[in-house]
């Protein structure tokens, strides 16, 4: 019997900032969820007391809320299947773990660490199996009265599960096919621990997945080889028939060379691999994330979306609602997907030119505070749309100069402090002098002086009159007038910088210009 409804769910343990390849395996959940009209849940695996950090689940739940992905059950939201907390479920483990010792299809291990050292030294490959669990210290080697009496003293001990040898498992999975491993290599995995009274992940997981009647289990790659074990496990519990369906995401890659992307190779690329900046609470280190380094939200949700699928043509640019549409599990790729960090630069550019500009103006007025320059939204916008499309320099990884398109509001700052400070003239630069000739002072004079007679500074003006002028005697009067206004050779339209200046902005840059740029002609 297959399940009908689709009920699925992204299932992170909170031991530290949620790594942006959990991202994307929550974000293909949400889309499969959404594509199937079904339900996405947020499940918190927290049985490792051990690993468990504080402040990551709240830091994985802002995350979400940050990327738009939405739950329709879980922590912080509720729903009929609760709790979702596993810590919180401790009771509902017991009873399975209990069902499964009744039936024999798991059992009671009371070797100490010492113990199992031991045996690692002494077996080359030690694995605690069919061919080693009858000389171990279990409920199937010791009389039934000692495991009684070692319990009733407080030994501690473990659950382990029965594993039969030599049955082939196949995990029929949506991307990677049929992949099948015998089950004699599998160890008797360790369910349930006396000492915490708490179930592992694999069993806690299983039943989780169970009783919320999940079903399908799409995630990382990296957990492939647990699914055998959890195949046997939901056989032992009787559950085949209800068993949700696996599909097993393509790891993300490391930029450059081989292997997995990992924290590393950000820190040393110079890109997040967080969705949020991270605190640590133990070290008190602080790890960069998405969107602190000033990336949009959909910009990250797109990029990630197409690392491991595509839609079957070159369209890269999708909405949410477009990416959910034309969302396919089947259509995910077997093989790794590169982490293209420069694609990510690449959507937020792209995604940044498609907002309106005065979407730009929180961030920007932000940037523009911590320089000192208030300004109102509305000019601040202006400036936006005459800079946006601009390009900027930057400097790479190995400290070679650059150029791309502005990618992030923080990219506008350095090619706009013009529009807010009066530029101080290095006649040391190339472009500066090279711009200034021997007439140039007498013609922003002559600029100055029509300038001034003007009462509407607005663009169509200022090109009226000077237009015209230029037409009638010649003049070129556009890279000194740049030189005087800007300082350097970048800037808009130069009418329009003007009128942003406002007349008297304007002329006073004229006027300066005059007084210093002498220096050039000596
Ligand atoms: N708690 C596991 C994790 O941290 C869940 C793996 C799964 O989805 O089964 O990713």
């Amino acid at each position: 019997m297959s399940q009908t409804k689709v009920r699925v769910r992204f299932a992170p343990s909170p031991t530290g900032p949620l790594h942006i390849g959990g991202v994307r395996t929550a974000l293909y959940n949400y889309l499969f969820a959404r594509k199937n009209g079904g339900k996405l849940i947020l499940r918190i695996e927290d049985t490792d007391s051990s690993r468990f950090v504080p402040g990551a689940e709240e830091y994985i739940i802002e995350s979400f809320k940050w990327l738009g992905i939405t739950f329709d059950e879980g922590v912080g939201i509720g729903g009929d299947y609760g709790p979702y907390r596993q810590s919180e479920r401790r009771d509902i483990y017991k009873k399975y773990v209990k069902q499964l010792l009744d039936e024999g299809k798991a059992y009671i291990a009371f070797d100490t660490p010492e113990e199992l050292e031991a045996q690692r030294v002494k077996i080359e490959n030690f694995q605690y199996d069919a061919s080693t669990r009858n000389m171990m210290r279990n409920s199937l080697t010791l009389p039934q009265d000692e495991v009684e009496r070692l319990i009733a003293e407080g030994t501690q001990y473990v659950v382990r599960f029965k594993i039969e040898p030599g049955r082939e498992i196949h995990v029929n999975d949506i991307i990677r096919g049929d992949v099948s491993i015998n089950s004699s290599i599998l160890d008797d995995k360790v369910l349930f621990k006396s000492a915490d009274q708490l179930p592992t992940y694999h069993l806690a997981n299983i039943v989780d997945d169970h009783l919320m009647e999940i079903s399908h289990v799409i995630r990382g790659e990296e957990w492939l080889p647990s699914a055998p074990l959890h195949i046997l496990l939901y056989e032992a519990f009787g559950w085949a028939d209800s068993m949700p369906r696996f599909a097993h995401l393509p790891l993300l890659l490391k930029p450059v060379g081989n292997g997995k992307l990992s924290k590393r190779d950000g820190d040393k690329l110079g890109f997040p691999v967080f969705p949020l900046e991270w605190h640590d609470p133990k070290s008190d280190q602080i790890s960069s994330g998405y969107r602190e380094q000033g990336y949009l939200p959909h910009a990250v949700v797109n990029f990630l979306a197409l690392l491991g699928w595509n839609p079957g043509n070159d369209q890269e640019i999708m909405s949410m609602d477009e990416l959910i549409e034309h969302f396919d599990l089947e259509k995910c790729s077997k093989s790794g997907a590169r982490f293209d960090y420069q694609k990510g630069i690449w959507f937020n550019h792209q995604y940044l030119l498609m907002q309106d500009d005065k979407d730009w103006v929180p961030d920007f007025d932000k940037i523009l505070r911590q320089n000192n320059i208030i300004s109102t939204a509305e000019k601040e916008a202006k400036v936006v749309e005459l800079m946006k499309t601009k390009v900027v320099e930057y400097t790479d990884n190995d400290g070679n100069k650059k150029k791309r398109n502005i990618s992030f509001v923080s990219d506008l700052w350095p090619l706009t402090k013009f529009f807010f400070v009066a530029p101080e003239y290095n006649t040391e630069d190339k472009f500066v002098c090279k711009n200034w000739k021997e007439d140039s002072a007498a013609d922003m004079q002559k600029l100055y002086d029509l300038l001034s007679g003007l009462e509407d500074f607005s663009v169509e003006s200022q090109k009226n009159l000077v237009d015209s002028w230029v037409e009638k005697t010649g003049k070129r009067p556009w890279n000194a007038w740049r030189v005087a206004l800007v300082g350097t050779g970048q800037g808009p339209d130069m009418y329009e910088l003007s009128a942003f200046l406002g007349k008297e902005e304007t002329l006073n840059r004229i006027k300066s210009a005059i007084k210093v740029l002498g220096e050039c002609i000596q």
